[in-house]
């Protein structure tokens, strides 16, 4: 990727780049010798793979009594940074400087989690408090490696930066006061030759409250930074070679895509590839930066690069297959809500009343019957939700029940020529069908630029398998 040098960039490592010595050591050189590529170079990390989870699960057990649990975890992020210490940090007093700071954020830790179990309850805000240290221990790890290596760098917490408001857990960013703190705090560090290195995932309200931007938000804050300072592109590197024709842990033979539109991307993003997270997309179209997704262990992958349009559609009109796991599928029927008005403004107000996010709805042109995917462990709150709104109606036999389906997915075969071409879902069905894997319900995207179908969750893997062979690999 040397061969480009973009002037101002933002660069973010996932988990999986910072992991371990080897993956540090990696992520080290790739920005070292992008510096002497490009003079404002800005890197984003997420915390070490694993240590969010760790973060988190430790606080909710704390928060039910389970005091063994978060102990036993700050053993392990001892470890787990000290053996990069170790490893990457030549200089000894150097070496003692930083195990120090991380040391006083691992006891942060484990007082926070102490007063949870006290309290018996962790609230998001809480949470947030205790996610956050993940990202502020490998900021610090990562600036003494680039530091020690002779790239000049500097850690920096994205709370002073990232602006947001107070919706713990999925904080959304104000982008004109973030515009302001993150260009006052960074330009004096990037006119100095300097490398910032800056916590992914973290922000702070206003009045200084840590919050979190959502699980795997780090992509996201690469872009709001690229977008406000503003950066020429933001390159994400993680652990696959780009984005793929289908999660690679599910289908081996997955490819990588070359180009992708954002439209695309989007799409595929929202319907659970996870190599990108949803939001990332959006700022860096508005500020026209342009966007790649990169291999850390593969560095000279020219990975995916995502573009605007593609002037000369080529390749497969499908390009991507992707799934989202955990859901369940609610059913509000009756023969009589014909006759009962407002029955879909009334069922989504009372899913969003219980805060869930509904992410496919259909309904029988009959109008008999609306059915709608949630994430499978809010289904029970969400049907007592609805039977609450419509007592009188179930009552009266105008709704007979309010129902959810076992375990599902959701599955999205994603490209933008699908608009175009006609008989692709003909296709997609036809090769599931030949596989007897049974569709629940189908919903295509109003862009059209993806078709989504719900399946039993034990036909995922055979499903997103033979559309991969079936509609793409052609
Ligand atoms: P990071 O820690 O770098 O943010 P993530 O684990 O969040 O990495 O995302 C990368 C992972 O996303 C890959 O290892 C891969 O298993 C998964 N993934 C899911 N769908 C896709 C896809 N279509 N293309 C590439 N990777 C995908
Ligand atoms: N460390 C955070 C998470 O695991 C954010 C990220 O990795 O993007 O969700
Ligand atoms: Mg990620």
């Amino acid at each position: 990727m040397n061969v480009l040098s973009p002037r101002t960039l933002v660069m973010k490592f996932g988990g999986t780049s910072v992991g371990t010595p080897d993956a540090m050591a990696q992520t080290a050189e790739i920005i070292h010798r992008q510096r002497t590529l490009t003079p404002r170079l800005v890197v984003v990390t997420s915390a070490l793979s694993g240590v969010t989870d760790i973060l988190l699960s430790s606080a909710t057990a704390a928060a039910h009594g389970d005091t063994t649990t978060y102990n036993q975890a700050v053993q392990t992020l001892r470890a787990r940074h000290e053996a990069i210490i170790k490893s990457l940090i030549p200089d000894r007093s150097r070496q003692e400087e930083v195990k120090a700071e991380i040391t006083l954020l691992i006891l942060d830790f484990a007082n926070l989690c102490q007063a949870i179990s006290v309290l018996g309850e962790a609230t998001p805000r809480a949470l947030d408090a205790v996610a956050s240290l993940g990202e502020r221990m490998a900021v610090r790890l990562l600036a003494a490696v680039v530091d020690s290596a002779g790239t000049p760098a500097q850690y920096l917490e994205a709370n002073r930066l990232i602006i947001t408001d107070d919706h713990f857990q999925a904080a959304h960013p104000d982008f004109a006061a973030t515009q302001i703190a993150a260009r006052a705090s960074l330009n004096p560090i990037l006119d100095q030759g300097t490398v910032p290195i800056i916590t992914g995932f973290i922000g702070a309200t206003p009045q200084g409250v840590t919050t979190t931007l959502g699980r795997g938000g780090s992509d996201y804050t690469a872009a709001i930074l690229g977008a406000v300072l503003p950066a020429d592109e933001v390159w994400i590197w993680t652990d696959v070679d780009g984005v793929m024709t289908a999660d690679p842990r599910i289908v081996p033979e997955a490819r990588t895509i070359e180009e992708l539109t954002y439209r695309e991307v989007s799409e595929l993003a929202y319907a659970g590839a996870k190599v990108l997270h949803p939001k990332t997309i959006r700022p860096v179209i508005e500020a026209g930066i342009g966007l790649r997704v990169l291999n850390t262990f593969n560095p000279e992958h020219p990975g995916t690069r995502l573009v605007a349009e593609k002037a000369t559609p080529n390749g497969n009109v499908v390009k991507s297959v992707t799934a989202i796991r955990g859901l369940k599928l609610i059913t509000v029927e009756g023969r009589g809500m014909l006759g009962v008005p407002g029955v879909a403004a009334r069922t989504f107000s009372a899913i969003a009343s219980t805060g869930t996010s509904v992410s496919l709805i259909s309904q029988a042109s009959s109008e008999q019957a609306i059915c709608f995917a949630v994430p499978a462990s809010s289904a029970e709150k969400v049907i007592a939700a609805i039977e609450n709104e419509f007592y009188r109606e179930i009552a009266g036999k105008d709704i007979d029940r309010v129902w959810a389906t076992g375990e599902v997915v959701i599955v999205t075969v994603v490209g933008e020529g699908m608009r175009s071409t006609p008989g692709i879902a003909g296709k997609v069905f036809g090769a599931l069908g030949e596989r007897q894997i049974n569709v629940i319900a189908i919903a295509q995207g109003s862009s059209e630029v993806s078709i989504s179908f719900v399946l039993k969750a034990e036909d995922i893997r055979a499903a997103v398998q033979t559309l991969h062979e079936r509609v793409i690999s052609q």
